[in-house]
């Protein structure tokens, strides 16, 4: 290797930890520096699942960067030895004209992406689950399903441990010097690096405030139920239900591979400090339950096991960011839809780091912007 470098990183989430890994894995040194433990249950890529799917609504760029998302994930499974994708489809329904399957169908359509359209019928009798006569067509996504997402991050820092990453864990980082690449501590240690990287997902506006103005920490509430006993075996071979159909924004994940079933509403989040009101409050819970009573059959017989609230960020257009200033580079992934793109947003911003592509570039590939 030409140049061997010490890179910082902040933050073991899926895109900070993957990041870490791949420079290692190129002879680097590399520092990672986490708040919390590694991974932190408080992360956005610390849950039992995320989903993916090619569906994408008015941003036909990401559609049709799923090949090389899924061709990551190939190559990270391939090193942790296990593969962590569950693929049982992914299942987008449309109730109403103009709904976010409406909508999305035409993006599969228009990038030439494969999938099943199942009649209203078809969905009925697939998935008892679902409230009969509402949904008008669906749309099933073979390759889409179910990331495993808290196995993957544990897994990830398994690597970065093989990888010999310096883990700091509970080193929370207040500020950072972007003239020398100094990352400040909150006990005020100092650690200085060629690089550093901030890969903080929702805290990126605590870390770099400047930043604050392009993209916003979102509070987000998800909920895990027991379905009633006769729809137990439907739901278990479900697919990754990305909508519901209709005006409501309920999504589902199945219990797949030891997984809980988990519910949750696109409409129950706010802006909000990442790592603020960490409770789900009744109101929220309430509507929650009243979205879901209008498209799950017999939702007052669900059982409610616990709730969870986690932060992700987003910028106006939901596009990744990849940018530099002085030795300090941001890689923003945490997007609502980030993780499906963790592997392959964290492979692009090394090799960026690592000059193998030119930084502009992949900036403006993990953007979406040179299509
Ligand atoms: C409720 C919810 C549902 C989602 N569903 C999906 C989905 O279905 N499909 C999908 O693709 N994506 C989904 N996402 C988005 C996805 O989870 C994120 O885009 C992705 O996990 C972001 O990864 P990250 O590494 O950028 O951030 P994170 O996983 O949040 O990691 C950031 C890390 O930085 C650490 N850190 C923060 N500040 C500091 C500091 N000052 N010093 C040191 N360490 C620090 C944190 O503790 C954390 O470990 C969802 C997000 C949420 C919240």
């Amino acid at each position: 290797m030409q140049n061997k470098q010490h890179f910082g990183v902040i933050g073991a989430g899926v895109v900070g930890a993957g990041i870490a890994w791949h420079l290692a894995k190129r002879g680097h040194r590399v520092t990672l520096l986490e708040q919390g433990s590694v991974p932190n249950p408080i992360s956005a890529s610390f849950d039992q699942h995320r989903l993916t799917r090619r569906m994408y609504p008015g941003q036909p760029h990401y559609a049709r960067l799923m090949d090389e998302c899924y061709a990551a994930w190939a190559d990270l499974f391939a090193a942790m030895g296990e593969d962590h994708l569950e693929r049982c489809g992914a299942l987008s329904c449309s109730a109403i004209v103009g709904d976010w399957a409406d909508r999305g169908r035409k993006v599969l359509d228009e990038v030439g992406a494969r999938y099943e359209l199942l009649s209203g019928r078809d969905v009925e009798q697939r998935y008892p689950f679902l409230t009969p006569g509402r949904i008008r067509w669906a749309v099933l996504e073979p390759d889409g399903g179910v990331l495993l997402a808290d196995r993957i991050t544990t897994d990830l820092a398994r690597l970065c441990a093989h990888a010999d990453v310096e883990v700091r864990a509970n080193t929370r980082v207040t500020s950072v010097k972007k003239e020398t690449g100094t990352a400040v501590t909150e006990t005020g240690d100092e650690f200085t690096f060629d690089k550093l990287v901030v890969a903080t997902g929702a805290w990126i506006p605590q870390v770099l405030p400047d930043l604050g103005s392009e993209v916003g920490p979102c509070r987000n509430v998800m909920v895990y139920f027991d379905p009633p006993a006769e729809f137990a075996e439907a739901w278990k071979k479900a697919p990754a239900i990305i909508d519901f159909g209709g005006p409501e924004e309920v999504w589902g994940a199945p219990p797949v591979r030891g997984t809980e079933l988990k519910l949750a509403d696109i409409g129950v989040r706010g802006s909000a400090e990442a790592g603020s009101r960490a409770e789900a409050s009744a109101g929220e819970l309430s509507t929650i339950r009243q979205n879901l009573a209008g498209v799950l059959k017999d939702f007052d017989r669900y059982r409610l096991k616990r709730s969870m609230v986690c932060w992700n960020h987003d910028s106006p257009d939901s596009r990744f960011m990849l940018k530099r200033d002085g030795r300090v580079v941001m890689v923003s992934a945490c997007a609502a839809h980030g993780f499906k793109f963790g592997a392959w947003s964290a492979s692009w911003a090394a090799k960026a780091l690592a000059e193998e592509v030119p930084f502009d570039k992949a900036a403006r590939h993990m953007a979406g912007l040179d299509q």
